[in-house]
């Protein structure tokens, strides 16, 4: 039996439409699951680096002191990327100051960018040190000169009053060019860059995960592994 001319331009059509709608499926499964891709990756270039600087994964936190959330990523998250991917030589981990509480926010940025260029095997201690004291009343004021010479004081291999000299100079109303100021609008540049609205907001490679899942470390495990071609 003879097929019909429109029952064969029927099958064609539908098996077309069938291979375009799976062509988009997988098109948007490589490059819509986990966030937003731009071009490249934040550039860690004179950023404080956690792991190995080798490593093919780049993770970066833009993270401020005085944000409860990112107290508690650091808390949650953090330790675990660091047992499963940063320990063993896959992800190197940066942090980019962003300054959505005002002073506190600054000074605690500051005072970390200080003890980096002071002492970068330092920086990572005071960084986690900073969040550790953070209180749990989100309205307090906290983050003061005392608290910050209080946590230096507390970590190894910082020279707390060369440091507080530094924040006060970087500080001052006469200062023009500092290059601890210069370190901040760098990350602020970065901000800019990379559309950050929310704190912690985390970025894999050049993948910036969406906001509802900075905390699911399942899906964060995934970008990683999908970036290590795995
Ligand atoms: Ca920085």
């Amino acid at each position: 039996m003879k097929k019909s001319p429109l029952k064969v331009i029927v099958t064609i059509t539908l098996i077309v439409v069938a291979l375009l709608v799976l062509l988009v499926v997988l098109v948007n499964r490589d490059s819509e699951s986990f966030g937003r891709e731009f071009d490249e990756a934040p550039s860690t270039e004179g950023q404080p680096i956690y792991g190995d600087s080798d490593a093919p994964v780049t993770i970066v936190e833009f993270g401020d002191y005085k944000c409860p959330g990112c107290k508690a990523w650091d808390e949650t998250i953090f330790p675990q990327l660091e047992a499963d991917y940063i320990d063993n030589g896959d992800v190197q981990f940066s942090y980019v100051n962003i300054l959505f509480h005002g002073e506190e926010s600054r000074l605690a940025s500051l005072a970390a960018e200080a003890v980096y260029v002071q002492n970068p095997d330092a920086y990572w201690d005071f960084h986690h040190a900073l969040f550790d004291d953070q209180p749990e009343n989100q309205q307090a004021t906290w983050v003061t000169n005392d608290k910050i010479e209080e946590i230096a004081d507390g970590v190894e291999g910082i020279d707390t009053e060369a440091l507080m000299e530094d924040i006060e100079e970087a500080l001052a109303e006469d200062v023009e060019n500092n290059p601890l100021m210069d370190e901040l609008v760098i990350d602020d540049n970065l901000r800019n860059q990379y559309e950050v609205e929310s704190t912690p907001t985390i970025m894999v490679n050049n993948v910036k995960i969406e906001d509802d899942d900075t905390f699911d470390y399942e899906v964060i495990q995934a970008a990683i592994d999908e970036a290590l071609g795995e």
